[in-house]
Formats: structure tokens, C-alpha cells, sequence
């Protein structure tokens, strides 16, 4: 799907920013900070910008991650947007690697977690966050080139 039918699909009226913000998200491997698409976006106000995630984020076309340091993170989503009968946690049960050398963090969509069913039948379980830390596998490449 391209930038316009996702907007279309997720009910959104179609904007500048909503296009460009949704467009470098679809171009990026790694998941973008604040200061990343403030960078890529040039003439786009922080406060529009910032409307713009938490709109992307209610709409679940991103998902938000919390890196090392604390700072958020956002990638886009890769399940469909009718998703009325999953858990919530479900959706984005997969797990974050953040590299220390270069510093990106990207999804690992394949790696997911079973939850216990006595935690699911006792809990109510709404996001799922595991976060790896190492090195990514282009450094490990640049490493071995030196
Ligand atoms: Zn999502
Ligand atoms: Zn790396
Ligand atoms: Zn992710």
C-alpha cells in the first residue's frame, strides 16, 4: 500500500505533513526519533509534527518504542488496521534491537513472545516491550571489513 491509501484506509484526510511523515517511515529500515523527522521533514513545525504522531499512534499506522536512554521512538506498524478481534497486544508483540555502535534501533518482527496462559487468563495485557541490545547485523559487516 502506498502513502495515500494507508491515510485513506486509516480514515485520515490527506495533508502535506501527514503524507511526508508517513512517507519516511515507509522509507526507513530503523525507527525515527522526534530530531530524526524533524530532519528529514525540513519545513515542518514541531507542534504539527508532534499532532501528527499522536494521530498516526491513535491510529495504530505506528507503534511507539522506547530506546536505552529513554528517548521515544517510532516505526510503522506491519498488521492490517482491522484488527477489531486481536488483543492489542498481540499486534505488536515483537521485539526491538538497538545497535551500540551505530545507535538505530529497528523491529525484529519475527521474534515474539508467548505469553503464559495463567497471565493472560489473570492479567490484562496491553503492550508487549522487549528490547535487545547489541550489535546490528550492518556493523557487524563494517566490523569485519576493518
Ligand atoms: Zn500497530
Ligand atoms: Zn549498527
Ligand atoms: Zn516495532
Amino acid at each position: 500500500m502506498n502513502v495515500e491509501e494507508t491515510l485513506k484506509k486509516a480514515g485520515l484526510r490527506l495533508t502535506n505533513t501527514r503524507k511526508a511523515v508517513l512517507a519516511a517511515f515507509m522509507e526507513s529500515q530503523k525507527a525515527l526519533s522526534h530530531n530524526d523527522l524533524e530532519q528529514k521533514l525540513n519545513n515542518c513545525d514541531k507542534v504539527t509534527l508532534y499532532r501528527t504522531l499522536s494521530t498516526f499512534l491513535e491510529k495504530d499506522l505506528i507503534h511507539k518504542i522506547i530506546n536505552p536512554d529513554g528517548a521515544a521512538l517510532f516505526a510503522l506498524c506491519k498488521h492490517e488496521p482491522m484488527h477489531s478481534l486481536k488483543e492489542h497486544y498481540q499486534l505488536h508483540n515483537h521485539a526491538h534491537l538497538t545497535c551500540k555502535v551505530c545507535k538505530e534501533t529497528r523491529c525484529i518482527n519475527d521474534f515474539e513472545v508467548e505469553i503464559p496462559k495463567y497471565l493472560l487468563m489473570n492479567m490484562q495485557i496491553e503492550e508487549v516491550s522487549i528490547l535487545l541490545q547489541g550489535t546490528c547485523s550492518n556493523c557487524i559487516k563494517t566490523e569485519n571489513r576493518v
